[in-house]
């Protein structure tokens, strides 16, 4: 196996942390702030370019900026790797805990460094800490079983750095370990591979889940109503599509029903747009609690509501119309009346435009009928 001079491992690594920093900080600036943790991420590798700095300046600085500082800020840099992905899945930070373990380590390296100098043992006592924190982020990603593919990749580099670690304690404890981090031997050049690794990897891997929340957020503004939480008419019409393409190869027949509030612009005049907002949100809910996981409910328009009911033939459809009138006539201080026109696919060359049209006569008729009722075509 080549042997690689660590110093221009660690030279490499920090001319990576410092991009990644650079990028982590421009999306910090760019990203919408929903997109929490970047801050923390991009500190993460800045932390690491000085921790760099100081290591290559080894010899030539005070052990205690070459070796304890450079070792606290690459301690320090995967706190913050650790809380930044908590604040960026939205789960809070024990501070207290990890400061508490940042000045047990800072002062043991010190001893270990100054007074009473001990390479295996302070490498030792580091090792185990960074795989304190990294552990805990593993051990926390772990849990919450995400499979996307940002968040497997750095479980990952995750794992494979633990294993590195192991593997130096275990040679650390056979004496193996050499005397020092610039020996060039091996096991050495493994281990700050494994670290140069890592410094690359974990702030790629946080500039994928950043961009994965984006495109995921960008996917929800463009899909869903920005009021009431449902889809907009757009992705209804898409799913309608979808469902009418899924029919045509099982014969499976979906259903349709258009929803219209029965004198809303009554509400409004009389109460407010603020008040008619909220009617607008309560008659969701009322309906959500009616529907199955399947059904897709859609805001059509102003206070018109769209929704698709998959492999339900129009008798299933009306009597699911008459539990949402039932549903809306709670008697709470937000009910409102609502009229609905329902068809159901018709099989053959029926399409989504003629089930539209079925569906709005059938509304037309219910509201000319008196409202609060449910026609169907
Ligand atoms: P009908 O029973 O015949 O359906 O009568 P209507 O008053 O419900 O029908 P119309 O179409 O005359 O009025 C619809 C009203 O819905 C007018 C519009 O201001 C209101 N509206 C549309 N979108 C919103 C919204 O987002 N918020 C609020 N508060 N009102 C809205
Ligand atoms: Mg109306
Ligand atoms: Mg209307």
């Amino acid at each position: 196996m080549p042997v690689l001079d660590p110093r221009t491992l660690i030279a490499m690594a920090g001319v990576m942390s410092l991009l990644m920093a650079l990028v982590l900080g421009l999306m910090r600036r760019s990203y919408p702030s929903s997109i929490r943790g970047l801050g923390m991420w991009a500190l993460a590798p800045l932390l690491w370019v000085i921790s760099t700095v100081l290591f290559s300046a080894r010899g030539a600085i005070p052990d205690l900026l070459g070796i304890v500082a450079a070792n606290s800020l690459l301690l320090m840099g995967a706190m913050c790797q650790l809380a930044g992905t908590r604040r960026f899945l939205g789960h809070p930070v024990a501070w207290g805990r990890w400061a508490v373990l940042l000045a047990i380590a800072v002062a043991t390296m010190t001893v270990l460094t100054i007074p009473y100098p001990h390479y295996p043992l302070r490498v030792g006592v580091f090792t185990v800490v960074v795989a304190c924190v990294y552990g805990s982020l593993l051990v926390f990603l772990l849990r919450r079983g995400d499979q996307s593919f940002p968040i497997r990749l750095v479980e990952a580099v995750l794992v494979l750095h633990m294993l590195v670690l192991a593997g130096r304690l275990y040679t650390l404890s056979t004496g193996q370990g050499g005397t020092d981090l610039m020996d060039r031997n091996p096991i050495q050049t493994l281990y700050v591979s494994a670290y140069v690794l890592t410094t690359l990897m974990l702030p790629l891997g946080n500039i994928l889940m950043a961009t994965d929340r984006l495109r995921a957020e960008l996917e929800h503004l463009a899909t869903h109503d920005p009021l009431l939480p449902v889809l907009n008419r757009r992705a209804f019409l898409q799913a309608c599509e979808r469902e009418l393409s899924r029919a045509k190869r099982n014969g499976l027949a979906p259903a349709l029903i258009l929803i219209d509030l029965d004198h809303f612009k009554a509400v409004n005049d009389t109460h407010g747009h603020q008040h008619g907002d909220a009617v607008l949100r309560h008659v969701v809910a009322r309906l959500q609690t009616v529907l199955r996981s399947t059904d897709v409910l859609a805001r059509y328009g102003g206070e018109e509501f769209a929704l698709l009911l998959p492999e339900t033939a129009l008798a299933d459809a009306q009597t699911l119309s008459q539990r949402l009138h039932t549903s809306l006539a709670q008697g709470h201080p937000l009910d409102c009346h609502v009229s609905m026109g329902a068809t159901a696919w018709r099989g053959g060359a029926d399409g989504l435009d003629a089930m539209l049209s079925r569906a709005d006569a059938a509304l037309y008729r219910a509201k000319a009928a008196g409202r609060n009722q449910t026609c169907t075509d």
